[in-house]
C-alpha cells in the first residue's frame, strides 16, 4: 500500500494503483480514466505543447481507444486514425476538416440517410455547399467539381441495395481537382475491400456496425490512408499548411508531415477537442473484441447473406432481389472486381405489390410478425438477422422522388444477414413469405 493512503478515505481513492505501473495483460485493458496524472510540470509542459506523446485527458485520447484506432489503421494500411462516438462523429469531423465555410463538397446521392441529413441540411446551415450526384454517374461526378471544391466523398458499397462504387474512377476524378476521396467504408470493412488499393485516400467507418460487429456499442473513426500530399498546395489548405497556433512549430504539414497525419492531427486537436465527440474506453473496448473476429465474421456474413439472396431471387412472392453477388445485378462485374472476397451481408429486395400502398403495407407488416429469427431492428453489420421497412423506417422522411432516386420503393424491404445458421434464416424468410399468399 502507497504511503500517503493512511486514512480511510485516502486509501479508497488511493491505494493499491500506481499509475504507469504495467500490468501484463494480454488483452488490452478499459483505461477507464478521464484524465492522466504526469510525473513533473516539465513534463505536463512538455506534453500539452505536443512536444512528447503522452496521456493528458481522454477527450483528447485515451490509451484503449489508442489500441482501437491503431488497429483500424492497420487494417486500411493507413498512416494513423481518429476513433469517436459513432459513425456520424466520424463522417462529420472527417468533412469539417477538409470543407470550411464558402468551400464545397461533391457526394453520392445515394449514401446513408443521416449523412445526408448533415450535408443537406446542418452543413449548408454552416455554409459548406455540396452537389449530390448518381454514384455510377461518372461525367457528373467531374461535372460537379468547382474551384471551391474540397473532398469527393461515396460510400463503397451503400445500403439498402448494395450499389458497388467504381471506386477507381471516381478516385481518379479526385486526383484531376487535386482533392481527396473520402470513403464511408462501413459496409465494405477492410475485410472485403481495402479502399486504398483503389484510389481512396481517407476511409471513414460507423464502428457500430460490422468493425464492432455485436451491436453492443456506438463508435466511428476515421483513417488517414497516407496518399493525398496537402502540402502540395497550401494555398488549398490554410488549415493545415499554414501556421497553427494551437500547435507551436509551424503548420500541421509541417509538423506531423514526415511520418504522421497532419489531417489526423487537425482532427484531434481541433474538431474533437472543440466539439467533444470521443469515444470511450469501454467502447474502444467492445469494438476491439469485434475486431479480433473481422474476417471469419465476414466470411460468415457474406457467404449467409449470399445464400439467402440467391434463396429469395427464386421465391414467387418476390419480385426483385438487389444483392451485388447475382448474376441478376447491375453491380455484379464491379463487385467481382471490388469484392473478390464477396460481398457485405446487406441487401434489398422486393415482395410483389397490390397496387395499393395501404394494402401493401398491411401485408409487409403481417410478413415482418410473422418473423422468429429475423428481427426488427434499425440496425446493420449485427451478430443477429435484422430487417427494416426503409420507406417507412430510416428513409421515411425522404420525398417520393428521393425515394425513387435512392432505389426504394413501398415495398422494399432491407435485411442485414447475420451469423445464425443460414438455413434458419432461409426457413424464416420462407414461413414469414407464405404469409403473403391469401
Ligand atoms: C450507421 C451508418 C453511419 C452512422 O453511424 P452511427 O455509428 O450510427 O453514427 C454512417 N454511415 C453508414 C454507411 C452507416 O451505415
Amino acid at each position: 500500500m502507497s504511503e500517503v493512503a493512511r486514512s480511510f478515505a485516502t486509501a479508497q481513492v488511493q491505494a493499491g494503483y500506481v499509475p504507469a505501473q504495467a500490468e501484463n495483460t494480454a488483452v488490452p485493458p478499459i483505461h477507464q480514466s478521464n484524465a492522466f496524472e504526469f510525473a513533473s510540470l516539465s513534463e505536463a509542459r512538455d506534453l500539452f505543447a505536443l512536444r512528447r506523446e503522452g496521456n493528458i485527458y481522454s477527450r483528447a485520447a485515451n490509451p484503449t481507444v489508442l489500441v482501437f484506432e491503431q488497429r483500424v489503421a492497420a487494417l486500411e494500411d493507413g498512416i494513423a486514425a481518429a476513433a469517436v462516438a459513432s459513425g456520424q462523429a466520424a463522417v462529420a469531423l472527417a468533412l469539417l476538416a477538409l470543407a470550411r465555410q464558402g468551400e464545397h463538397i461533391v457526394a453520392a446521392r445515394q449514401l446513408y440517410g443521416g449523412t445526408v441529413d448533415l450535408l443537406q441540411d446542418t452543413f449548408a446551415d454552416w455554409g459548406i455547399e455540396v452537389d449530390f450526384v448518381d454514384q455510377d454517374d461518372i461525367a457528373a461526378w467531374s461535372a460537379a467539381v468547382r474551384p471551391t471544391t474540397r473532398a469527393l466523398f461515396a460510400e463503397s458499397i451503400t445500403n439498402p441495395n448494395a450499389q458497388v462504387l467504381d471506386v477507381r474512377a471516381v478516385a481518379a476524378i479526385a486526383r484531376d481537382a487535386g482533392v481527396p476521396l473520402v470513403i464511408d467504408h462501413t459496409v465494405a470493412t477492410p475485410y472485403l475491400q481495402r479502399a486504398k488499393d483503389f484510389g481512396a485516400d481517407i476511409v471513414v467507418h460507423s464502428a457500430t456496425k460490422y468493425l464492432g460487429g455485436h451491436g453492443t456499442s456506438l463508435g466511428g473513426v476515421i483513417v488517414d490512408l497516407g496518399t493525398f500530399d496537402f502540402g502540395a498546395d497550401p494555398e488549398r489548405w490554410p488549415q493545415l499548411a499554414l501556421p497553427y497556433r494551437r500547435v507551436a512549430g509551424g503548420s500541421l504539414v509541417e509538423r506531423f508531415g514526415g511520418t504522421g497525419s497532419p489531417f489526423i492531427a487537425l482532427v484531434k486537436t481541433k474538431y474533437v477537442h472543440d466539439l467533444g465527440p470521443s469515444l470511450s474506453a469501454f467502447n474502444a473496448f467492445q469494438l476491439l473484441q469485434g475486431l479480433e473476429t473481422l474476417d471469419l465474421r465476414m466470411q460468415r456474413h457474406s457467404a449467409s447473406g449470399l445464400a439467402v439472396a440467391a434463396f429469395l431471387a427464386e421465391h414467387p412472392a418476390v419480385t426483385r432481389v438487389s444483392h451485388p453477388g447475382l448474376a441478376s445485378s447491375p453491380w455484379h462485374e464491379r463487385a467481382k472486381e471490388y469484392l473478390p472476397r464477396g460481398a457485405a451481408s446487406v441487401f434489398s429486395f422486393d415482395v410483389a405489390s397490390s397496387g395499393d400502398p395501404l394494402a401493401d403495407f398491411d401485408r409487409i407488416e403481417r410478413l415482418i410478425a410473422a418473423l422468429r429469427v429475423v428481427r426488427l431492428v434499425a440496425n446493420i453489420g449485427d451478430a443477429r438477422s435484422l430487417i427494416a421497412h426503409p420507406a417507412s423506417m430510416t428513409h421515411s422522411h425522404l420525398t417520393a422522388e428521393q425515394l425513387a432516386e435512392a432505389g426504394i420503393s413501398p415495398t422494399t424491404l432491407r435485411l442485414s444477414i447475420g451469423l445464425e445458421d443460414p438455413a434458419d434464416v432461409i426457413a424464416d424468410l420462407g414461413a414469414a413469405l407464405a404469409t403473403l399468399e391469401g
